[in-house]
């Protein structure tokens, strides 16, 4: 209960004695409670307004009111009791002042909270760096979705329904897609390779892009396979583009990637999208071309001192049948375009041996890396 000043109706000296004392009591408890500026704020203007504070009221009710007789004995009452108060009120403030001080304080002998720093994955790193390479030779990056149609991962990309070629990637397709036209199907994505179709039908040539991101196929994980992967993918259209672009481009990338005394190496292949297709090969960027790690044999290259980088190749012009309308008219456009595996190209620039380490989250294995 807060306190309330109270009509007195005895004048005897004891009687002021008593209620003085309640009234200072009551201040002393108030002042306790004090424990910011706003509560001092109110505190001081409970006991001391002017107009209706507790001394105010005080001086009428006790004084003004007090019968004649008893007028004296009660004003010097009033005064030594006015006087206590405001010596409260004071010191309410300074402790309070105090108080709230010491509650602020920083104590600056303690130790710091050091906050980990994050850092990239190590694929997102490699990724980040195969494409920088890119956009300083002015290529754009271009991005579309995971989950795709059976015409932009597979049809548009000359793989026709049936075709044997579907056949090498393992597709996850999503469920209850039956009564839809077989290019309408969902999928995840098994490449890049739809965002070239994709941004060939948004943009007329010529153009240059980097296409990163994950693709999935129904591969069970181990040490060199996982179902979700990364990929980085290029293409480049313009009139009159070569294969001796394509060569330039790449031997250029591979030597930003990996050293500038890499040698770049084509081997004929076979993808349904680019006619002709190669693969490229580097010289092993750990044994440097030998095969020989000192006297053991080198792993990653399997003794024969060169590695698999990735697969590419002149643009099909099937593929540029598609987007004939929007200026891809294969008789008057070429274009080269490359496709790489992220991760295994991490797993070689790190010494890495299985690609699962890669995607558990484990903070001591990717710790390393920071
Ligand atoms: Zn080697």
């Amino acid at each position: 209960m807060p306190y309330t000043v109270p009509k007195l109706n005895d004048y005897s000296q004891s009687s002021l004695a008593k209620a003085a004392s309640e009234c200072i009591a009551a201040c002393q408890a108030e002042a306790a409670q004090v424990r910011n500026d706003a509560d001092l704020k109110s505190f001081r203007d409970r006991w001391m307004a002017r107009k209706n504070g507790i001394l105010t009221q005080i001086n009428d009710l006790w004084l003004k009111g007090a019968p004649k007789d008893a007028k004296r004995e009660a004003g010097i009452r009033v005064n030594e009791l006015k006087a206590r108060i405001t010596e409260l009120v004071d010191a309410a403030h300074v402790s309070s002042s105090t108080d709230s001080l010491a509650a602020d304080a920083v104590d600056i002998t303690l130790p710091g909270i050091r906050r980990p720093i994050g850092a990239e994955h190590p694929v997102i790193k490699t990724m980040h760096e195969i494409v920088g390479v890119f956009q300083k030779l002015g290529y754009s990056v271009a991005e579309g979705p995971v989950v795709e149609t059976d015409y932009y991962n597979f049809e548009s990309l000359n793989f026709p329904p049936n075709h044997p070629a579907r056949d090498t990637q393992d597709t996850l397709f999503i469920a209850g897609q039956q009564s839809k036209p077989q290019r309408e199907r969902l999928l995840l994505r098994t490449h890049t390779s739809p965002v070239q179709i994709r941004t060939m039908e948004q943009m007329r040539p010529p153009i240059r892009i980097v296409i990163p991101g994950t693709v999935h196929r129904n591969d069970p994980p181990d040490a060199s396979h996982s179902p979700m992967f990364h990929q980085i993918e290029g293409l480049a259209v313009d009139t009159n583009i070569t294969f001796g672009d394509l060569k330039g481009t790449l031997d250029h990338a591979m030597k930003a990637l990996f050293g500038s005394n890499v040698k770049t190496h084509f081997r004929p292949s076979f993808f349904p999208f680019t006619e002709p297709s190669a693969e490229l090969y580097v010289t092993c960027f750990i044994c440097g071309g030998s095969g020989k790690r000192g006297s053991d044999p080198c792993r990653p290259c399997k003794q024969t001192g060169w590695i698999e980088v990735l697969g590419c190749g002149m643009v099909d012009p099937n593929v540029f049948e598609f987007v004939k309308d929007n200026g891809y008219d294969p008789k008057k456009v070429s274009g080269f375009a490359f496709g790489m595996g992220v991760d295994r190209l991490a797993l070689l620039k790190y010494g890495v041996d299985d690609i699962q380490l890669f995607f558990q989250g484990d903070v001591r294995f990717l710790q390393q890396f920071a």
